[in-house]
């Protein structure tokens, strides 16, 4: 027998029975992201390797060390797609879209990062990004919070979320905080981890997120970037903080969150879950008035988030939030004896279609004996079996058996969809 070939690490399959759980959650979104004018962007997964490293900040850890970074036949270095946002600037700015011009896109689709996979965390995985551009001020912040809030409460997992707020200031005033930061952790430099000594020189905010004690500790006493935050960057977040207080959204403030890329400022959020483990961030973003520019485009002010699917997934399934109706399910099985009642059968599976375009109808193929056909029929789950027979074709009528009663009755074909209607 030759070799079976495997998928590769941390890359899945979706198989049947997940994907029901994935459409119900696309579908959920799609609908929400519409409701708030949000018009959906598709980009290419493959995009030249510059537009992350200039995109995503050469010193994050996505461009340090999560790339598939590859050189395609004629030496041209390209990148599978860490993250949506900078594909999506890319791509509506070569457009046109962005220039003096309002937009409100999503996108959908996998993202590629080599770390190390467990659960929530894979090498190939997806996300659904809400991104915004031409609006600076802080009710557009607010619209996407909000946005999502009402998509964790169409899923039913508001309760099970928590939202995750900071200011992070301006460009200058994370500067001049951060040179303040570096004067004080560098008195302090053995006592830090390995990859936060590194960090002192290339992405100091960094060193906030360690989750390693000994540096947590000489954080306790660093200077805040509270204290360096200036009066335009407060007054936005405060103005966020309203809005988000009268439409009922809680949040709480976490002075620590600076999130990984650094192409944000002002506004971060996450929005964090105590079921996933240290997988804890379902969804993640943030304000982003630089990027537009920094690939070369007009200075855009933009904010924008991305929440990971396979995270969501899991969240669902855990709390046992997947609604009925989203599930797959047989609700007809049909099945013919003999050549004549097998044509007839179609046509009687397609009429019922017609008329029932939400049903699943499935027809056994490949005929067979009735006893056969019948343990299919029941394996199926479906509610109503029709069977339709060769005495039956004659007479223009079928049997129609209620699987959870075990009720059988002969109906005339004409009557079988009005009869599945008033049932199902
Ligand atoms: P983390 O801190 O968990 O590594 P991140 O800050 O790298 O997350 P973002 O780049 O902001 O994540 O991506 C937004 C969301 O995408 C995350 O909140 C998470 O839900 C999801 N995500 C990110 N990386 C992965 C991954 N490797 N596997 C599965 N989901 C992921
Ligand atoms: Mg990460």
């Amino acid at each position: 027998m030759a070799r079976k070939i495997q998928a590769i690490r941390g890359m899945n399959d979706i198989l049947p029975d997940q994907s029901s759980v994935w459409l119900y959650l696309e579908k959920t979104v799609a609908s929400v992201v519409k409701s708030y004018g949000y018009q959906q962007i598709r980009f290419p997964i493959v995009e030249n390797t510059d537009l992350f490293k200039r995109g995503v900040g050469e010193t994050t850890d996505i461009v340090e060390k999560e790339m598939y970074t590859f050189e395609d036949r004629n030496g041209e270095s390209l990148t599978l797609r860490p993250e949506g946002t900078a594909s999506c600037v890319r791509a509506a700015d070569q457009a046109g879209l962005l220039f003096n011009q309002v937009q409100r896109l999503w996108y959908t689709g996998p993202m590629f990062r080599y770390e190390r996979p467990q659960k929530g965390r894979y090498r190939q995985f997806h996300q659904i990004g809400v991104e915004s551009f031409g609006m600076g001020s802080a009710d557009i912040d607010a619209e996407l919070i909000i946005l999502s809030a009402r998509l964790w409460k169409k899923l039913g997992l508001l309760e099970h979320v928590e939202l995750q707020l900071n200011t992070i200031g301006l460009a200058s005033e994370r500067e001049t905080y951060k040179a303040a930061l570096v004067d004080y952790l560098t008195q302090y430099k053995d006592q830090l981890d390995e990859d936060s000594q590194r960090r002192l020189t290339t992405n100091p905010l960094r060193i906030l997120d360690s989750k390693d004690e000994a540096t947590q500790a000489v954080l306790k006493n660093a200077p805040n970037l509270e204290d360096f935050i200036g009066e335009e960057s407060q007054a936005h977040f405060d103005r966020l903080q309203a809005a988000l207080k009268a439409n009922g959204i809680s949040y709480v403030i976490n002075r620590r969150l600076v999130r990984g890329l650094d192409y944000y400022g002002k506004t971060v959020f996450e929005w964090v879950t105590t079921h996933l483990g240290s997988q804890a961030t379902v969804c993640a973003g943030g304000r982003y008035d630089g990027l537009v520019e920094q690939l070369g485009g007009k200075p855009t002010p933009a904010v924008g988030f991305a929440m990971g699917i396979e995270r969501l997934v899991l969240l669902l399934e855990t709390l046992d939030l997947i609604p009925e109706d989203a599930k797959f399910s047989t609700d007809v099985f049909v099945i013919s004896m003999g050549d004549d009642a097998e044509i007839a059968s179609f046509v009687l599976a397609e009429t019922l279609r017609e008329a029932h375009s939400d049903l699943v109808i499935l027809r056994h193929c490949g005929g067979g004996n009735f006893k056969n056909q019948m343990k299919k029929a029941d394996k199926s789950d479906a509610r109503f079996t029709i069977i339709v027979g060769q005495d039956e074709v004659e007479q223009g009528i079928c049997q129609v058996k209620d699987m959870s009663t075990g009720e059988q009755k002969a109906l005339p074909f004409d009557d079988v969809a009005a009869f599945i209607n008033a049932a199902l």
